[in-house]
């Protein structure tokens, strides 16, 4: 029996919400709501274990473990205690590391329910919760051998924090996950050496960086002198609660929203670790050479298979966050009168503002059952633990900057329908850059963009369309012309100019494989 299911762990679990934090010092407390948790009716005796729950009741737990979470007040806490309330979280054991791989659903769930209080609560605790559970974790549960997997389960334990250090200064996801920061492998040491080359190759805006115990680094293996390209190292950042000697953290300074959040600047300098941090499931250094053990998986595939989850992640919690802004301003313009000729209408009753309303329930109604077809067939996917094929992967990037995007064009709309409401602290549009956020997190909407116009322009040039051009549908029509202009760009300058020289046309293209894919994706 898995110790998450035994008895054990479900008496540890109860013990757990009752104990103080051995992280916590000098007075250790944990969050009121978790207080409350065991003693409504739930002795030690009669508590499920967790991997038992119902999902209504795994649901109302993890509501009532974050209560406090939800409550927090954003303006006066440090990053330091509200990386505490996750470390109290992270010890509940209600999600579980391995919940992504087991119980998909509820790692979703559980991004949904935080994201519910994101119009209070901005984006600081959603992005914490996300990168230790799905960049840090969830890279190790899908790149990790089985003893590295355990690993998590001891973090879990003790509450320790992860990261994911993947962007610098000069890369990220925006380049394709090519990566500056170096690791060598040492044969005689049987160790790697990290290295950040120059300021470029610096980790940049990493999430959780100022008080994480570990982190996942994304860093280019170097092996007899020959790269390997990205690979994922899950790394100490401190012991005994010290920074490790060579790793140097930078504050990345006040953001307008998301200060209850760390995010640093990582530099790596000579910093060894030992053979067992590369997450080698995939690829390892065996009698000093490199091994790909499973063929025709290269690494950064699996690496990119975080992005996924992610992304659906990201446009649910896009969602919550314009259905949260939409429902707290509704209330207020039902109850607002407005001058008008005669009688005094509310303000909901304007008639653009209740075009707007009627516009986003319909949009957003479309987008969540989309996004939710997306969830339930990544689902599948990950408890098998394989890569969802391409109509999945493209339907998620088309989920990911439709929910981001459509938020973003309703909520700012929103701002300037209702007049001063939209200036007072506490509505929730002082959190708009939630949005912000997540429109760069885990695939920026133009790059995005691109690689699905770029995707079908091949696909274009490697099965042409038959017929005659004017029984063509739109997208094919419009691949064409593009294909043409860049071809007739190109000869004046080089690939990129042309591309440049043709974005309008590129995005317009985009939109309308989006809009297909939305259409048909079933
Ligand atoms: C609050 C916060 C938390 C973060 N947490 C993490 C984390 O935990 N781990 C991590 O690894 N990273 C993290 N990041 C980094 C984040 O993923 C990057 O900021 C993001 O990838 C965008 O990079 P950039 O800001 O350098 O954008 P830039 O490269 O400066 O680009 C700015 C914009 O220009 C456009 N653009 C850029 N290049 C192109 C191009 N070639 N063609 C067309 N358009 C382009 C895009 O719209 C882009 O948004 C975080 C960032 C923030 C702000």
């Amino acid at each position: 029996m898995a110790f998450w299911s035994s008895p054990v762990f479900a008496r540890r679990f109860v013990q757990s919400l009752c104990l103080q934090n051995a992280h916590t010092s000098p007075a250790p407390r944990l969050p009121s709501s978790v207080w409350r948790y065991p003693r409504r009716g739930m002795s030690t005796m009669q508590a499920p274990s967790i991997s038992q729950m119902s999902m209504p009741e795994w649901t109302e737990a993890f509501k009532r473990a974050t209560v406090d979470i939800a409550k927090m007040d954003i303006h006066g806490i440090s990053y330091e205690a509200s990386a505490q309330r996750m470390r109290d979280l992270l010890r509940t054991g209600l999600l579980k590391h391995t919940d992504l791989r087991e119980n998909p659903e509820r790692f979703f769930e559980a991004h949904r329910l935080l994201a519910a209080h994101s119009t209070q609560t901005g984006p600081g605790f959603w992005i914490r919760f996300t990168v230790h559970y799905n960049l840090m974790a969830g890279t190790v549960l899908g790149l990790g051998t089985e003893e590295q997997v355990a690993l998590l389960d001891d973090m879990q334990e003790r509450g320790e924090l992860g990261c994911f250090s993947l962007t610098e200064k000069l890369a990220g996801v925006n380049s394709g996950l090519i990566v500056n920061t170096i690791a060598t492998w040492d044969e005689h040491s049987q160790t790697f050496e990290l290295n950040c080359p120059d300021r470029g190759a610096q980790k940049n805006w990493i999430s959780q960086g100022l008080v994480a115990d570990k982190t996942v680094v994304i860093a280019d293996l170097r092996l007899n002198g020959q790269s390997c390209g990205p690979h994922a190292f899950l790394v100490d950042l401190r012991r005994d609660g010290a920074v490790v000697p060579g790793v140097t953290l930078k504050d990345m300074g006040r953001k307008t929203v998301g200060n209850d959040l760390d995010n640093a600047a990582i530099a790596f300098a000579n910093v060894r670790v030992p053979k067992g941090a590369l997450l080698s499931r995939y690829a390892d250094v065996e009698g000093g050479r490199y091994v790909q053990k499973v063929r025709g998986v290269p690494v950064f595939h699996m690496i990119g298979q975080r992005l996924f989850t992610g992304r659906v992640a990201v446009a649910q919690a896009a969602l919550a966050f314009r259905r949260g802004l939409f429902e707290a301003t509704q209330r207020h313009a039902d109850a607002k009168k407005c001058w008008a000729p005669e009688g005094e209408p509310v303000l909901s009753n304007v008639p653009q503002l209740k075009a707007l309303f009627a516009e986003a329930a319909d949009k957003a109604d479309v987008l969540e059952r989309f996004v939710g077809k997306c969830e339930a067939k990544l689902c599948a996917y990950l408890r098998r633990n394989e890569m969802p094929d391409i109509p999945l992967t493209e339907a998620i990037a088309v989920a990911k900057v439709k929910c981001v995007e459509v938020s973003i064009d309703l909520c700012h709309r929103l701002k300037n329908e209702v007049g001063s409401y939209a200036l007072m602290a506490g509505t929730g549009f002082e959190q708009s850059d939630f949005l912000t956020c997540c429109k760069f997190a885990e695939g920026d909407t133009r790059i995005l963009m691109q690689k699905m116009a770029r995707d079908r322009l091949r696909l274009h040039q490697k099965q042409p369309p038959v017929g005659p051009s004017a029984e063509w549908d739109e997208e094919t029509k419009k691949c064409n012309e593009l294909l043409m202009k860049l071809t007739e760009a190109e000869k004046c300058g080089d690939k990129q100019q042309a591309w440049d020289a043709h974005w309008v046309e590129v995005y317009e293209l985009a939109e309308i494989i989006m809009a297909r894919i939305m259409r048909d994706f079933a």
